[in-house]
């Protein structure tokens, strides 16, 4: 059976775009290919044996072995056993680290050394400065290869890439070609305990004191926590916390270093999937930090975080659960190849044959919509979170749908570890639930057109042309963003320099709240 390769496809969907994004076919070429060469080479070898053994955050000992003169380092696990057995003097505890499955982190070393972790990173800091529209293809070809692996790039291209809109000159300078040389690691960190849906509810406070700010609480769910150097962190302003959640308007995004006195990782959690990650619980006590750690400005660090999401939803949402699903119809078109039924090769079975066709029409359609809404990000076009969360809707589902009917045409061998299939099962299943749970950005979606609660206004203005088009003064620009909240922010600015070629920054903070119809009324 003849299939066109994952770089093809996206080669093919990507060549109308390439011109306008100020690339050319040689340099694509060029950067999917070292994505797969790498995939391949280093990562499909290896995923399954990462998987099976995991991440652990162990207890490390020092230990004296019967047998030996000097003392080892071992980790929880080995001290178990050869404590079991008698083996062990005596040990001292050390203090607990993150423990990854053999060549797990060597992996990641060599990824730097392809440059693919500064791919988005403007050139002035080290990066290649490529457009989104490369690297969600080229995170989609990584999770192909082992989805754990993926994910890193993803997450890390989300933190940098907020950094660098939001950053001040001097943390830029200080962390980006860290970033981009793959030296240093990004992690985005919004979910806490309590739940990760509703942002207006977190309860990690940040407190402005003079040249710092002190952050407390605690967060859950964190994929790289603890392990990243450079953690993005979503807080309510101390301010705000005591309102109700709904008149809450103050939130502040930071970066938050490993090793910053006050921030600890608690744990990591036994996850169903993808676990070579931790995906960790941290813990923030005290923890100060100077405010030119603050990404965007004071109180605005909702739209900060709005902004990061949005580039996850596709980076992640759509690129990475797609990897996962290409994956999973390869596997289901060799089976189908291969297996014979009642004196047939599957793939004549007109049943197969459909289950075929419907993968690889999602693969297809899910692709050129990621791309759609990877060139929006590109432009700075207003529609950009819109397409974005339709997008994640239809590729995280279809990606599921993928990869459960390929499970399903492998049969019996499908349950078995050795098929592969399980590992695709596992990691493809948090693509519905992470940088936003599909119902949640369902309601986002239907909201304006129902003309339900706050999506209804902003929803509304924010993705409607006519307004765009219009011939508005700054005055009323200025009006209409403190009409409609902070959501609209990063859209309102976008908004005005269409209008009046200039640009002017409102702060979320200033924003009040006039009723919608008053000021609709007054365009
Ligand atoms: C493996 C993994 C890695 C993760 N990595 C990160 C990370 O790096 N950083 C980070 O900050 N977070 C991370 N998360 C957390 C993730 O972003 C959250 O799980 C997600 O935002 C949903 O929040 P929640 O789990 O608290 O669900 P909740 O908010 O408790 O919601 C539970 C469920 O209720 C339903 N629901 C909620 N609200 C509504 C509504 N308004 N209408 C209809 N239905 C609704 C949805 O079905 C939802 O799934 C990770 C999660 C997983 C599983």
């Amino acid at each position: 059976m003849t299939m066109i390769s994952q770089i093809d496809e996206l080669k093919k969907l990507l060549a109308p775009k390439v011109p306008e994004l100020g690339l050319d076919e040689g340099t694509v070429e060029n950067i999917l290919s070292t994505a797969s060469d790498f995939s391949e080479k280093e990562l499909k070898p290896s995923a399954l044996k990462w998987e099976e053994i995991g991440t652990h955050f162990w207890q490390i000992y020092d230990a004296k072995l019967r047998s030996g003169n000097g003392r080892v380092e071992l980790t929880e696990n080995e001290y178990r056993i050869l404590e079991k057995y008698r083996c062990i003097d005596n040990a001292e505890a050390k203090g607990k680290r993150l423990v990854f499955p053999e060549y797990f982190e060597e992996a990641h070393r060599k990824l730097a050394g392809t440059g693919l972790t500064g791919l988005c990173i403007p050139e002035e800091y080290g990066g290649m400065g490529f457009p989104f529209s490369l690297y969600c293809p080229v995170i989609e070809i990584l999770s192909g290869g082992d989805a754990s692996f993926g994910v890193h790039l993803s997450i890390h291209g989300t933190a940098s890439d907020l950094i660098n809109r939001y950053g001040t000159v001097v943390l830029k300078e200080r962390l980006l070609p860290a970033m981009a040389s793959g030296k240093k690691l990004g992690c985005l960190v919004f979910t806490e305990p309590s739940g990760g849906s509703d942002l207006k509810a977190v309860s990690t406070t940040s407190e402005f004191t003079g040249n710092s700010c002190r952050i407390n609480g605690t967060k859950f769910s964190i994929t790289n926590g603890g392990y990243s150097d450079v953690h993005v962190v979503f807080t309510v302003d101390k301010e705000d916390y005591n309102l109700p959640f709904a008149q809450r308007k103050k939130y502040n995004t930071f970066v938050v270093e490993k090793g910053t006195e006050g921030f600890e990782l608690l744990g990591i959690g036994n996850t169903m999937g993808w676990r070579p990650s931790p995906t960790s619980m941290l813990k923030f006590e005290n923890c100060d930090v100077p405010v030119d750690n603050l990404l965007g400005e004071k109180g605005s660090g909702r739209m900060v975080l709005s902004t990061g999401l949005s580039a996850g939803r596709v980076s992640f949402g759509c690129a990475w659960s797609l990897g996962i699903a290409d994956a999973a119809y390869r596997k289901a078109m060799e089976r189908a190849d291969k297996r014979v039924t009642f004196g047939e090769k599957i793939k004549n079975h007109p049943e197969i044959r459909k289950h075929l066709a419907d993968m690889y029409r999602y693969l297809c359609i899910g692709r050129e919509k990621y791309l759609h809404a990877a060139y929006l990000k590109d432009k700075n076009d207003p529609d950009f979170p819109f397409e974005a969360t339709i997008s994640k809707i239809f590729c995280s589902e279809r990606a599921e749908d993928i990869v459960r009917t390929a499970y399903q045409m492998h049969g019996h061998f499908g349950y078995m570890e050795g098929s592969g299939m399980p590992v695709l099962f596992r990691n493809v299943m948090v693509a519905t639930v992470g940088e936003g749970a599909t119902e949640v950005l369902r309601d986002r979606v239907i909201a304006p057109y129902v003309g339900k609660g706050k999506y209804s206004r902003t929803g509304a203005i924010e993705y409607d042309r006519s307004f765009i088009d219009m011939n508005l003064g700054e005055e009323t620009f200025r009006e209409l963003s403190q009409a409609l909240g902070d959501e609209v922010y990063p859209c309102y600015e976008i908004l005005l320099s269409k209008a009046t070629g200039k640009k002017i920054r409102v702060p979320a903070t200033e924003i009040k709240h006039l009723t919608i119809n008053w000021k609709l009324n007054g365009l």
